[in-house]
């Protein structure tokens, strides 16, 4: 029931700092009422044998209070608490179950596979969950929660999968699952351990997205562009900044290369949609 997602980008924050920050994001959306909560971030890198840094994203999910996941974002002894992240993507959530019970396991985010490939949080309800479920299960991509937010990164991975070569940005990649759910109001964050395209590449690895059809708003920071907010709720980003967008049915929001770019879910070639900076009268 409440969306925060914090990116830094080429400006150093320790893994202390980027919990503290979700948390408190967190913390702002209580008010909206949940069940459980969780947040996606980077775990430590594994150098591999080519030198390549791959990134490894760590999901931690509680039942019951922001509280509860707090305590458990320090007990994983495997976390280096001060290491510095120098560019970073984090996702947080709480969610207001509909479809499968309060649990840690049905909490969000969800993911694509056990590597933790794609994973997205949610905020809405898919209503043909079903019968996409029924055809990824087909096609061998196995469930582990009873939600219907589960078949978001399991459609994604599907379709990666199914990519034949082409090169395929991760907003397409987004945008084109998306045109194939039936859904209320959505409003999902997603990241993914890959570079999707050449113009991903001076990020590494954090490409966050999020995306807001109909009545939810996402706030989102430029200031120096190396921070971005992006919440459900405006409240939960006033404490770091005033200046915010509202955005619209079916926008999509992307950050890459610390930029962020804004389009329409179904957009005509070259249409870029202007959404001006507002500035919050909030205290
Ligand atoms: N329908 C999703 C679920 O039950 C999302 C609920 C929410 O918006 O918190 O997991």
């Amino acid at each position: 029931c409440g969306i925060f997602a914090y990116l830094n980008y080429c400006v150093s924050r320790t893994r202390k700092e980027i919990f503290e920050t979700l948390v408190k994001g967190l913390q702002r959306l209580e008010y909206r009422g949940y069940d459980s909560a969780g947040i996606a971030v980077d775990g430590d890198k594994n150098t591999t044998t080519d030198g390549i840094n791959n990134n490894i994203i760590v999901l931690i999910k509680k039942n019951g209070k922001v509280k509860a996941l707090d305590e458990e974002l320090y007990k994983k002894d495997c976390m280096d608490l001060e290491v510095e992240l120098d560019t970073h993507f984090g996702m947080a959530h709480t969610r207001w179950a509909t479809h499968g019970e309060p649990s840690a396991l049905n909490s969000h985010p969800h993911r694509s596979d056990k590597n933790n490939e794609f994973v997205v949080i949610h905020n809405g309800i898919i209503t043909n969950y079903k019968e996409l479920k029924k055809y990824l299960n087909s096609k061998g991509y196995e469930f582990e929660s009873e939600t219907d937010t589960e078949v978001i990164p399991k459609l994604i991975k599907y379709v990666y999968d199914n990519r034949e070569r082409e090169d395929l940005s991760f907003s397409t990649l987004v945008e084109r699952v998306i045109q194939q759910l039936v859904r209320s109001p959505l409003l999902i964050g997603v990241r993914s351990k890959y570079e999707l395209s050449a113009e991903h590449i001076p990020i590494q690895y954090n490409t966050g997205e999020l995306c807001s059809p109909l009545s939810d708003s996402i706030t989102l920071q430029y200031g120096k562009a190396v921070e971005y907010y992006f919440a459900s709720d405006a409240s939960a980003i006033i404490e770091h900044t005033n200046k915010v967008i509202y955005l619209e049915d079916d926008d999509i929001a992307a950050v890459v290369g610390g930029k962020l770019s804004l389009h329409r879910l179904n957009r005509l070639a070259g249409e870029v949609p202007v959404r001006a900076i507002q500035t919050l009268q909030m205290e």
